[in-house]
């Protein structure tokens, strides 16, 4: 994904409110219009599109992430075709601290579902990319493997993962970090201790 897609959080929200007010207005008009039951109730929200990464509100279950993948109508009614994405923490119910809050796996699991569960955008990234942007927007996620729910499987596993710092585990965007003067490797803040101004790793500071 481009880095330019990326909405400003307030305009992300902007956006939102204008989807949930085309539906409403739909709603409305629906039920104020003498002949609805011959036209077909329409739910999709312009922004929707097949490739798209939304949050899903299945009834009876929280809501979850999935990729569009492809939008059909029949006899009326609009369906989609989803590929779930599985949160680590919420739905893999794994505590592995270097699992970020916000990451996702995609999934092998595809659904057919109805569109009106379909709600917002989300934005999903990858972790090089999460790292450079803002945090604060709750609707934006970040992958970097994938996950097989009936092998039960996290592809590549976690033991090929990139490892930094000197505990050598895999990284947590959500802790802090910060990168050598000379290297520029990586290290948890709370790995290092303290320090002074610019920090220089063990290797390069052996090395000066
Ligand atoms: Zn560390
Ligand atoms: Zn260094």
């Amino acid at each position: 994904m481009q880095k330019g897609r990326l909405l400003p959080l307030h305009k992300r929200r902007l956006l939102q409110e204008a989807q949930a007010a085309y539906k409403l207005l739909k709603l409305e008009k629906m039920y104020s219009s003498s002949s609805y039951n011959s036209s077909p109730i329409d739910f999709a929200m312009p922004s929707i599109k097949t490739g798209d990464i939304c949050s899903v509100r299945l009834e009876g279950t929280h809501p979850g992430i999935a990729k569009v993948l492809e939008i059909k109508e029949e006899s009326g009614v609009k369906t989609c075709k989803i590929q779930w994405f599985y949160r680590a923490i919420q739905d893999l119910e794994l505590s592995h601290d270097f699992l970020g809050s916000n990451e996702l796996f995609i999934s092998n699991l595809i659904q057919n579902v109805d569109l009106a569960c379909i709600d917002c955008k989300v934005d999903v990234v990858s972790l090089e990319e999460y790292k450079t942007l803002d945090k604060s927007d709750s609707d934006l996620y970040f992958t970097r493997a994938s996950y097989d729910p009936k092998k039960k499987t996290v592809n590549p596993t976690f033991s090929r993962w990139k490892r930094v710092c000197y505990c050598k585990k895999p990284e947590n965007p959500d802790k802090e970090f910060i990168n050598c003067a000379k290297c520029h490797a990586l290290f948890h803040l709370a790995c290092i201790g303290d320090f002074f101004g610019k920090y220089l790793c063990k290797k390069c500071t052996k090395n000066n």
